[in-house]
């Protein structure tokens, strides 16, 4: 599809849906891809970017930085309390806080530091076992909880069950993000963006409709 099409499709759903919020970023998550694809895509002039891992964002992107100017880069991904200092040093926005004790420790090290990426709580929709998440019965405290820690919390993340319609989901993050004040909507993924930028999303996570298929690790 590529970066221009994506564009195009999200600018149409919002002139046609009245729910859309006129600001709809493009993250464009580059992770398992190679930096040729990067690059096409930095030439192209967009600047706003996702990873889903630590350690590959830090091997990949600190040489992008000296090179591009004005990038912004989203970790979409689990993030280990371990890895909170190294993310906070390279991400502009973390939309995967998911505990209390990951809350805790970013409020921690923004006190230490002066410096805080954009927050966004990811609330586990389809109340899925295997997935990350807050559920949605604990997300008013959680919500609480971490403006109690004077995080600059920004809105909540969703990725829906993959076998179930997207729609459902989306509307009870948006239904979450309401009752709680919250503008910034994180959901959309390649699949589903559409539907998502028609229930509001403020920011889509799209990867493979940009960049192709992920590459495997030899040829990225
Ligand atoms: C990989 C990933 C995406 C992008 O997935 P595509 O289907 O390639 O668009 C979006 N969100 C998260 C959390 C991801 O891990």
């Amino acid at each position: 599809m590529g970066l221009a099409a994506v564009r195009e499709r999200v600018k149409k759903v919002q002139d046609a849906n009245k729910f859309a919020s006129e600001m709809t970023s493009i993250i464009a998550v580059s992770k398992m891809q190679n930096i040729s694809r990067i690059t096409n895509v930095l030439d192209e002039g967009h600047r706003c970017f996702g990873e889903n891992r630590v350690q590959e964002a830090s091997n990949k992107w600190p040489a992008l930085f000296k090179i591009y100017d004005g990038i912004e880069l989203h970790l979409i991904g689990p993030l280990q309390t371990n890895k909170a200092r190294q993310a906070m040093s390279l991400f502009q926005a973390i939309h995967s806080v998911d505990r209390p004790k990951l809350s805790n420790t970013i409020a921690r090290l923004a006190q230490e530091t002066g410096n805080c990426p954009d927050i966004f709580i990811q609330i586990n929709t389809g109340y899925e076992p295997q997935k990350a998440g807050i559920l949605p019965s604990d997300a008013d405290p959680f919500i609480k909880e971490c403006r109690s820690l004077d995080l600059p919390l920004k809105g909540l993340m969703c990725i829906p069950p993959e076998q179930e319609a997207p729609a459902k989901h989306f509307k009870l993050l948006v239904t979450i993000a309401e009752a709680n004040g919250l503008s910034g909507l994180s959901m959309g993924m390649s699949g589903d963006f559409e539907t998502a930028v028609a229930f509001g999303a403020t920011y889509v996570r799209i990867g493979s409709a940009i960049f192709g298929s992920r590459l495997p690790e030899e040829a990225q």
